[in-house]
């Protein structure tokens, strides 16, 4: 594209967003720059929303950017609602562009049944302050849903004194994510925080403060908190060419290219054919919408970039902080590094004679040799990597070997 007196319009405020403005810029893009994001703050972290602020440590995580120097047209508050021929459609009324990003992330997906004034999510600021005001010593604190954000939750609110019940409908913590037998390891954790996790459990129904369980049984709650999974936020696109999956995920090529020519998409609402792994994969983690825009602002600019990356994330659930690199989905096996009832573990996943992924708690090194090795595709000795005493880079066979 010619860089100069050109319109690229970005949709969607989170970090995808900005990063690819400032990508772009970085890049050299001097034409014209508009954001169009629904919500009416600056972009802001979402990761620390079910930590510091939760924990009440602080109330703000707007992302630092130099807005000025940026020069872009900032349109807060401002729905996209649909999208042809070089046209966008918003609340606000239509932009037209040359090249266009859909950065438009995740929204949380609501509990059949549960309409009550009391019951909410954790997808926003605005959320995330209103519950931090909910977390009141003594309130009586419901999560529905035993993943990465309820886990979260259920620490801070333990920590801010109230009493917390977690209440998941699968037999395992974590079962969405990870193999129950990894999952149920952390199901220890919840009651040394003081936190009553109950598994196998399903809602009927909140009615008020009355939570009704399937089995009949009530709970009482000051606040329900649902944590069961997000969505892309792209029901704007349907109609406008912009092929999506049956999940609603913006199917993107390499290159980070939309089925629709100048149009490409980053972050949570994507789905990429991977290189690496050989499958395709959806990642909603912020090192992927972070990482993503500077192959999407390159492409958008007419420049070759491919983006096959090592998916990697973190979370803070219930004193521990887990660390997660590769894609477990295409393994074959399972290789315990320790003992999951320690402190600190780590469990690799292979793929024949391969190293997929690694999930660690309290062993940041196995993740930092195990983003290298599963990166390289360095074939490993799968006796050594069972060893915890052996570190990830020591079991390549290339190692042992030498
Ligand atoms: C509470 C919480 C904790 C998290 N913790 C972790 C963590 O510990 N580790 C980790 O790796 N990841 C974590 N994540 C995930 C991480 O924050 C996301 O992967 C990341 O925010 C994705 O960025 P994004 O830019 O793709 O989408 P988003 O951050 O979802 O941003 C998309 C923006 O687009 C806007 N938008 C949507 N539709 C439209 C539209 N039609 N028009 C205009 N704007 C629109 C949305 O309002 C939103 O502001 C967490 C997420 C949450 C919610």
């Amino acid at each position: 594209m010619d860089a100069k007196r050109k319109r690229i319009v970005v949709v969607g405020g989170g970090i995808g967003g900005l990063e690819t403005i400032s990508a772009l810029r970085a890049s050299g893009y001097d034409g014209a720059l508009t954001l169009v994001a629904a919500e009416s703050h600056l972009p802001y972290d979402r990761p620390p929303l079910s930590k510091e602020v939760l924990l009440g440590k602080t109330i703000s995580t707007t992302l630092e950017a130099d807005w000025a120097e940026l020069d872009v047209d900032l349109r807060l508050g401002c729905s996209a609602t649909g999208m042809a021929n070089g046209l966008l459609e918003t609340d606000g009324g239509p932009i037209d562009f040359d090249g266009l990003a859909i950065a438009c992330g995740a929204a949380p997906i609501a509990l059949p049944g549960a309409a009550s004034a009391n019951v909410r999510v954790l997808r926003t600021i605005d959320d995330a302050l209103t519950l931090r005001a909910a977390f009141s010593a003594g309130a009586r604190i419901v999560v529905v849903g035993a993943g990465w954000i309820g886990a979260e939750v259920a620490t801070a609110a333990a920590a801010a004194g109230c009493h917390v019940t977690v209440l998941e409908a699968l037999d395992a913590p974590l079962a969405g994510a990870l193999p129950p037998e990894i999952g149920r390891a952390t199901e220890p954790w919840y009651a040394e925080c003081g936190i009553d996790l109950r598994l196998g459990v399903a809602v009927a129904g909140i009615d008020g403060e009355e939570v009704r369980l399937a089995g009949g049984e009530s709970l009482q709650a000051d606040c329900v908190v649902v944590g069961i999974g997000v969505r892309p936020a792209t029901a704007w696109l349907a109609g406008s060419g912009v092929t999506l999956d049956e999940r609603g995920c913006v199917v993107v090529d390499a290159s980070l290219r939309t089925s629709v020519p100048g149009v490409v998409a980053v972050g949570d609402c994507t789905v990429w054919e991977s290189a690496l792994f050989e499958t395709s994969l959806h990642v909603q983690h912020w090192d992927n919408a972070l990482r993503a825009p500077e192959v999407a602002a390159a492409t958008l600019l007419g420049t070759e970039a491919t983006y096959d990356p090592v998916p990697s994330f973190w979370s803070d659930q219930l004193g521990r902080m887990l660390q997660y690199v590769g894609d477990h989905t295409v393994a074959d096996r399972l290789l315990v590094r320790g003992d999951l009832a320690d402190a600190s573990w780590s469990v690799c996943w292979t793929q024949g004679a391969r190293l997929v992924a690694t999930l660690a708690v309290g062993r940041h090194r196995d993740i930092v040799q195990s983003r290298r090795v599963i990166a390289q595709r360095l074939p490993v000795d799968l006796d050594r990597l069972s060893d915890p005493d052996v570190s990830v880079a020591d079991a390549t066979a290339a190692s042992a070997q030498g």
